[in-house]
């Protein structure tokens, strides 16, 4: 099934993209002379990566200027008829993406790594949260509240790719009814399981409603709670 109608500016880009090839850097300028007419480049890089490409910018990878980009992984071939998923994205309001994040407290629910961190493994990195599906969205996921979660975009990115090296099930297993604090604790974990994702502990939240007080007023707390800490620990 072939067609004569030319590749709309999407297509083109990707076909661009994928010329470029994995492991190599492209700068917007490029693209721009490459596909002609195109506009709003990181709009452009955002559809595909919605689409398992692994674009990196400036803000994910200080290594790059921000005319550059890096392609990491090449996604699904629009450019060549591949059929784009049903994934969007677009289903997902910023009202709800705020909402979202705001519950998980602004971390990764996978690795736990909070927005703007750097990596503890790749300090050259940090982390963006990107909103992502518990069940994925091909395998009948909603875009419901609770089918979704903050992810970082390196969680995002692996969890479609399945060759980063798994954990041992039976080590997770033993791990995890082992867990200490006893029943609460493994009650807890179980709880997290059945959701996909972490919920909030009360020290967590009290730290975040923490975070969001002027510094002044952060000092003065935690000073206090300081004073309280050397006294019951001096008991
Ligand atoms: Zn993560």
């Amino acid at each position: 099934m072939t067609t004569d109608r030319p590749l709309s500016s999407g297509r083109r880009v990707a076909a661009f993209i994928a010329s470029v090839g994995e492991g190599n850097r492209f700068t917007k300028m490029e693209l721009f002379e490459a596909v002609p007419g195109v506009a709003q480049a990181d709009r452009r890089m955002r559809d595909l990566r919605e689409m398992g490409w692994q674009i990196d910018n400036y803000k994910i990878n200080p290594n790059l200027s921000p005319d550059q980009y890096l392609l990491r992984k090449v996604g699904i071939r629009i450019d060549r008829g591949e059929r784009r998923p049903a994934t969007a994205r677009r289903g997902i309001t910023g009202a709800k993406r705020r909402r979202i994040l705001e519950r998980d407290g602004r971390a990764c629910q996978v690795c736990g790594i909070a927005a703007g961190h750097a990596f503890p493994d790749e300090p050259s990195r940090t982390a963006t949260l990107t909103i992502g599906h518990v069940i994925p969205r091909e395998r009948g996921g909603s875009d419901n509240d609770e089918n979704l979660r903050a992810e970082c975009q390196r969680c995002n990115d692996e969890a479609r790719d399945v060759t980063v090296n798994p954990p041992d099930p039976e080590e997770v297993f033993t791990a995890a009814r082992n867990v200490k604090g006893g029943l609460k604790k493994k009650a807890e974990l179980y709880g997290w399981m059945l959701a996909g994702r972490r919920e909030l502990g009360d020290v967590e939240r009290i730290f975040l409603d923490w975070s969001k007080l002027p510094i002044e007023q952060r000092r003065d707390v935690r000073d206090r709670l300081g004073l309280e800490v050397v006294k019951d620990s001096t008991k």
